[in-house]
């Protein structure tokens, strides 16, 4: 959400000031990553009901696990690196204006690109019921992964709505998913919450070569939550409730579109939600997304302006109906495909 108005207020800095900060700015460079905007700690000013229970759970995890911070800090870092390295030219600094109040992204401009072509990740999906339609059949499993592949692969029917403000920045993210197995698992418990009692009822198969999906009903409106690069192996995966999962048999409008399980892929993937949980100056660390300060719902109209800019509304990691939901971006799947590539923390998903 690096915006061009931070961009020329970090300029008009630099043109008011010496030409000491030009230097000093890319000294900031040739040391490395400028890591001055990360932040893992949300605000949690959301309402949990309703949405994804995502960053709410990472501070938890964050409470609990001393070496979780650092982890996520290293992958971050190396993402960076890695952008940096990858800029053509890499005159005009990374749009961090040597640190400030964290407005810019870590991706570069263009952002980063590798030689690993189309990638296909294989899931395994746990169902965990107490009743008959939390059973979900097979049919509403396969409706699922053909709105993931869709959407990741920008195949789907409504890509054609992306405004032409957007359109150049959409992407094929170049990942796509294959249904390695299902298992069933009765239990009389009704609702699973979000400490992640289903994943110790029911563990991760393999997860550091599958993506592990359970869907159970979660409660508390809570439609799921994922784990980011970096957590703990034993709860690696995305929860779905069943209601939002897939597009055919026990769903529920608005979001009976398969795009919640978009949405916590994409967080299982490293992506932030697009409005970075804070206020104007929090950053979803990608270049080509718009600074927002808060969640879209519903359906908005374009064009809906928040910090100065026109929101995303139609990307997969807002908190928009699922209809009115249609893309990624160029710097959404490069963040991504940098815990893919080799070195990256989810490397060994990549066959
Ligand atoms: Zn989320």
């Amino acid at each position: 959400m690096k915006k061009i108005f931070l961009s020329m207020i970090a300029l008009a800095t630099i043109m008011v000031s010496c030409s000491d900060d030009q230097t000093a700015n890319t000294n900031v460079e040739e040391q490395g990553a400028d890591m001055s905007d990360f932040y893992l700690y949300t605000e949690n000013t959301e309402k949990a009901a309703g949405g994804c229970f995502t960053m709410q759970k990472l501070n938890a995890q964050l409470d609990k696990d001393a070496d979780l911070y650092s982890r996520m800090y290293d992958i971050e870092k190396k993402y960076r690196e890695r952008s940096i390295a990858k800029k053509p030219g890499n005159g005009n600094g990374n749009g961090n204006g040597g640190g400030g109040n964290g407005g810019g992204g870590g991706g570069g401009t263009p952002p980063p690109t590798d030689n690993l072509g189309v990638v296909s990740i294989p899931v395994y999906i746990h169902v965990v019921y107490s009743n008959n339609n939390e059973n979900i059949s097979d049919a509403q499993i396969n409706s699922q992964m053909a709105v993931l592949n869709d959407d990741f692969r920008r195949a789907n029917n409504d890509a054609n709505q992306t405004p032409s403000t957007f359109a150049g920045v959409a992407a094929d993210t170049e990942i796509q998913f294959t249904l390695a197995g299902v298992f069933r698992h009765s239990n009389s418990r009704t609702s699973w919450g979000t400490n992640d009692a289903v994943k110790g009822s029911y563990p991760p198969v393999t997860p550091s070569t599958h993506l592990n999906m359970w869907v159970c009903n979660i409660g508390g409106g809570i439609l799921g939550y994922a784990q980011f690069p970096g957590g703990n192996s034993a709860t690696d995966g995305v929860v779905m409730s069943p209601q939002y999962f897939g597009t055919t048999g026990y769903v529920a409008a608005p979001f009976d579109g398969g795009r919640t399980t978009t949405h916590e892929v994409g967080h299982y993937l490293n992506l932030r939600h697009i409005w970075g949980d804070g206020r104007c100056n929090r950053d979803d660390f990608v270049s080509d997304t718009p600074t927002s300060d808060r969640p879209n719902y519903g359906c908005p109209s374009f064009p809906t302006t928040h910090c100065r800019s026109t929101d995303m509304t139609m990307n997969y990691m807002d908190y928009t109906d699922d209809a009115c939901m249609n893309m990624f971006t160029d710097g959404q799947k490069s963040r991504m495909r940098g815990v893919l590539i080799p070195g990256g923390a989810r490397e060994s998903l990549v066959n």
